[in-house]
């Protein structure tokens, strides 16, 4: 049996391992990851002449679980809530950084825009009106950690004040909250099929919120996406999630491409995570989603010994402390 405590700290090593495996694959077609990797069955090094991953070594995770680092900072300092201009601080400090480094995997489109916003001298709940792809739903995990799935208006509320600075959008918000719905539900002992049903009713009150946008609904698309793939014909399913679901940095495309991925594997983190880093596109988002919900649904048991070392020594990661110190600030039942 695992504790409240091996969950949350499942959940976190979920997103940086998914994150890492997918790092060699992203922006790569599913072909393209196929033809240069074969299949993926662990921590691979990217290509020489990868768009933004060349030279980063095996095991290396990326903005996903960098910028859910800032998102667990910015709780821990704001006591458990998220103040805008300091989490648009962290970011923006956090991107100066990377560039500095030489790194290519600088802020996605949502939140270099509304930082760059900020900058220039906009209104702080006006820059992330538009930001509507996936930033705001890689990030969001450390939120689940401090909330209970027992109210998920609550929840969503939390979200909110995560994402509004970069991505104050109905389809951003909404697929955040399925995210983190999903892990919270996972780390208060939730299995990943009642997970994704609390993902689902979280994408509804979550859409409700921030802008409008045009664009599909997440919390149906996450139901469709989970209903369309069948484990007993794989090839097909992975397919349907490639072709149909679609594995762009949209976020109605990604969330439920990451929730599709868990109804195909959903006892098997460690081959959710293969199959979604496998998938190319925004293949480390959605594979750092799927690890985050299977890792809080199954605890560290979820992931081979040397998955997390890999992780943890490669990126001098120190997860587990970081869960204890959010789960204190956890709330509700
Ligand atoms: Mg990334």
């Amino acid at each position: 049996m695992s504790t409240i405590l091996d969950r949350a700290q499942g959940a976190l090593y979920g997103l940086a391992i998914g994150d890492a495996l997918g790092m060699p694959t992203q922006l790569m077609s599913h072909e393209e990851v196929a033809a240069c990797f074969g299949v993926i069955d662990g921590f691979r090094q990217p290509p020489a002449d990868h768009v933004i991953a060349a030279g980063l070594p095996v095991g290396s995770i990326t903005d996903d679980t960098e910028q859910a680092l800032l998102v667990a900072d910015a709780l821990l300092a704001g006591g458990g809530h998220i103040d805008s201009e300091d989490l648009a601080r962290r970011l923006l400090t956090w991107a100066e950084r990377a560039r500095e480094r030489g790194s290519l995997d600088l802020l996605g489109p949502s939140s270099s825009a509304a930082v760059a916003a900020l900058v220039a001298g906009g209104p702080l709940d006006e820059v992330g009106r538009f930001g509507a792809t996936n930033g705001a739903a890689m990030r969001i995990a450390p939120v689940a950690l401090i909330i209970s799935p027992h109210d998920l208006d609550a929840l969503v509320d939390l979200v909110v004040e995560a994402a509004q600075v970069t991505h104050h959008t109905g389809i951003a918000i909404a697929g955040a909250a399925a995210v983190a719905a999903a892990v919270s539900g996972g780390i208060a002992g939730a299995s990943v099929g009642v997970a994704t049903t609390l993902g689902i009713r979280a994408a509804e009150i979550g859409q409700q919120r921030g802008q409008w946008v045009a664009g599909a609904a997440v919390a149906r698309r996450i139901a469709w996406a989970v209903g369309l793939v069948d484990a007993t014909d794989h090839d097909r399913s992975i397919r349907d999630v490639v072709e149909l679901i679609g594995t762009s940095l949209a976020t109605q495309e990604s969330v439920p491409a990451a929730f599709a991925v868990l109804a195909l594997h959903p006892y098997d983190p460690w081959q959710a995570c293969l199959t979604a880093a496998s998938l190319g596109g925004d293949s480390d988002t959605i594979a750092a989603m799927t690890g985050a919900i299977a890792g809080a649904c199954h605890g560290m048991d979820a992931w081979p010994l040397h998955a997390v070392q890999t992780v943890r020594e490669t990126n001098e990661l120190e997860l587990e402390i970081l869960a204890e110190k959010l789960l204190a600030l956890r709330t509700g039942p």
